[in-house]
Order: C-alpha cells, then structure tokens, then sequence
C-alpha cells in the first residue's frame, strides 16, 4: 500500500522510509496505513490535498487588508491621494478577501470529508485557531465601514490633544497647524467664527476634509458623522 512513490501532499517530499510518519520538508503529518493522507499514483483526490488549515499566504493577506481597512477608515476621509499603496490595497481588498473566502471555505470542507488522519496536518507555525482569523476579520472590516468604528477610537483618543489646540487657538496661539495633534496630522486650523474651529486633517476626492469643532450650545451644524456634541466630522 505504501509504495515507493507514495510522496507529501503538500510539498511532494518523497516518504518512503522516513524514521516517523511526518514530512521532513514541510511537517505535514501522514499515515502509512492511510491513503488519504499521502500522496501516490492511486492518491487522495484533489480534496483531501486542500485538507488543512489556512496557510501562511491566507494569514498575512487576511492581517494586512484588514489592518489598511482600519487605518483607512480611521481617518476622516480616506485620503487615498496622499496614501498610494493604501489606496491600493483598499481597492484590492474585495478581490482579496474574495479569494481568500474561497480558500476559507475550500479547506473547510475538504477538513470536513477528509480522513481524520488526513486532516491531523497543522502547519508547525500556526495553532488551530487561525481557521478563526478570517472570520474576525470579515466582522472588523464590515464593521469598520459600517460603524466608522476606527475613526472613533482613533478620535476618541486624539480628542484631548485638539480641544487643548483649539483653547491655544482661542487664546491666539498656534493657530496654524501643520503638526501631529493626537494622532492626526492636521494641515491647518481655521477658526471662523467665535465658537467653532476647523481642523483640516487631508484632502478628500473634492473637497478638504477633518473636524469640526463647535463649541455652542446647539454643537456644529451640517452634514458629516456626529462625534460628540461639539464635534463632527466635516467636508468643506
Ligand atoms: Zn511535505
């Protein structure tokens, strides 16, 4: 059963006389009892091959399309000219997870009809618990577009550091900006009025975009997400 041409399903590492039942070039596990689990002229179908936990590929792109979704929508507009390679990895991010939903769902149900032995074949680097990644993922990047989730924690803790610069501002210094306040770098500061203070963070597709800072009773007017009473995120 076991012949000599019986070879890794991953990586196609001849198997025949290894000291134990594990690839020496990849770490894939396999059964010499079990055809499922090698493979050889009479081999596992192309199912049992996609018999594994997401590999390494899967974990970098799931990780690093939903961290640039969550730095591009913590910003009041995403200031795709200023960023090219975010822009880029934003607007492949649906083709991306597109991809990786099929893996997904691929090595699911290839895990699901494969052997048991065919399916003990953990990559050495990751635990099981990476099936979950994409799935987190997918929840915090619809999240993040759908709650703006990004933009409010990332405001939330810039929020101090502004107001603090709209008192400066009011008091009449630093008026300018041009310089990191909090954790968005804000071009410039307006003030057009007695209570209301503009921070312009960066260009959107048309017009500036940032804060708005009102400090009246009634808060700032206007389209745009409200933050809290007195701020708001604006489009000039
Ligand atoms: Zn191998």
């Amino acid at each position: 059963m076991f012949s000599d041409e019986a070879c890794c399903l991953d990586c196609r590492y001849p198997l025949k006389g290894l000291p134990e039942s594990r690839c020496p070039e990849c770490g894939r596990a396999f059964d010499p009892s079990d055809p499922e689990t090698f493979r050889s002229s009479d081999g596992p179908s192309f199912w049992q091959s996609w018999g594994r936990p997401p590999g390494r590929t899967h974990a970098a792109l799931a990780l690093l399309t939903t961290a640039a979704v969550v730095y591009g929508t913590s910003a009041p507009w995403p200031s795709l000219s200023s960023a090219p390679v975010l822009a880029c990895f934003l607007l492949l991010t649906p083709i991306i997870w597109l991809c990786l939903l099929i893996d997904w769902g691929l090595r699911l149900y290839a895990c699901s009809t494969a052997s048991s032995a065919a399916r003990d074949v953990r990559p050495r680097w990751a635990p099981r618990g990476v099936w979950l990644l994409a799935p987190i993922c997918i929840v915090a990047i619809v999240a993040a577009v759908g709650t703006s989730w990004p933009l409010r924690v990332r405001f939330a803790i810039s929020r101090p550091a502004l107001e603090r610069a709209a008192a400066e501002a009011l008091a009449g210094r630093n008026p300018a900006g041009d310089r990191w306040i909090g954790l968005y770098y804000v071009e410039r500061i307006e003030a057009p009025g007695n209570t209301a203070f503009w921070f312009r963070t960066g260009d959107g597709f048309i017009d500036p975009v940032g804060f708005e800072y009102d400090l009246s009773s009634a808060g700032p007017r206007g389209r745009g997400l409200r933050l809290t009473t007195h701020w708001r995120v604006a489009e000039w």
